[in-house]
């Protein structure tokens, strides 16, 4: 196993099998207090997947953006360089293979950027690469002759990706397929990530769904607002949904 985990502006998570591998000064992300954070010469964090639980990860994650961004504004300086990296942070007892823990360091990395702007992108992208891979080439949508399993008796193609063009008009207004649809490979060239998170009926009954509060990055960096908004956006472009969550 690889020994270092690369984050973005040059920062790297360590990862040891032995305590004696830590650095001397480190901060157990778990029982992080800003006070003694502040008092630390060096700012180096710990996390060690023996002490936390899955469902600690949101209280604990959002204790650490909050205490990351006070040592950022103070200009009081995070990570131990090695070997000409950065480490910001080391993980002991950490298991590969665990798709809990993957999710918890990728929310470390939305944790270390500096502006609102870059992490939400990153979240944004993360989330739709992984909604993305778990239809990309499956059809799980069950597409036959343009016609999805939803639509199959009707005269509808291009599955949900239609909307009425005049709401307004009410029942006269006409039912128009979505101009961000790509004509050429049916894929969204809006990158709509509420759009992604939809799941009819259809798909429900295949017990596929996509709940926000499951998904960690949307969880833990979101209020319920914003969460409002990631849910209901849909036929919107990510400029648009960024702006409007950065607004919020
Ligand atoms: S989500 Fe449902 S309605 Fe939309 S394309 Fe898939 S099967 Fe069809
Ligand atoms: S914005 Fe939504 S409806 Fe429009 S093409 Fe993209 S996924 Fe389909």
């Amino acid at each position: 196993m690889e020994n270092i985990i690369k984050m973005h502006n040059g920062n790297y998570i360590k990862i040891v099998n032995s305590k004696n591998e830590l650095p001397f000064e480190n901060i157990n992300i778990k029982k992080i207090k800003l006070m003694k954070a502040l008092k630390k010469q060096k700012i180096i964090f710990l996390i060690d997947f023996n002490e936390i639980e899955k469902k600690e990860y949101k209280k604990i994650l959002k204790k650490l953006l909050l205490v990351k961004n006070i040592i950022m504004k103070i200009k009081k300086e995070i990570g131990l360089k090695e070997n000409g990296q950065k480490i910001v942070a080391y993980i002991i007892n950490f298991d590969e293979n665990n798709k809990n823990q993957k999710e918890f360091i990728s929310a470390i990395d939305a944790i270390f950027y500096n502006t609102k702007n870059e992490r939400y992108n990153y979240i944004y992208d993360t989330v739709c690469n992984y909604l993305d891979n778990k239809f990309y080439g499956k059809n799980l949508c069950d597409f036959q002759n343009d016609k999805c399993g939803e639509k199959r008796n009707t005269s509808c193609t291009n599955g949900c990706c239609h909307h009425f063009k005049h709401k307004a008009l009410g029942p006269l207004s006409k039912l128009v397929p979505c101009e961000y649809l790509n004509k050429e490979n049916y894929t969204c060239d809006a990158k709509c990530l509420p759009c992604k998170l939809f799941t009819c009926d259809y798909l429900r009954r295949k017990g596929i769904k996509f709940k926000i509060k499951d998904i960690l990055l949307l969880d833990v960096f979101f209020n319920s607002i914003q969460k409002y908004f990631i849910k209901y956006m849909v036929f919107t472009q990510k400029e648009k949904i960024i702006k409007t969550l950065i607004r919020i």
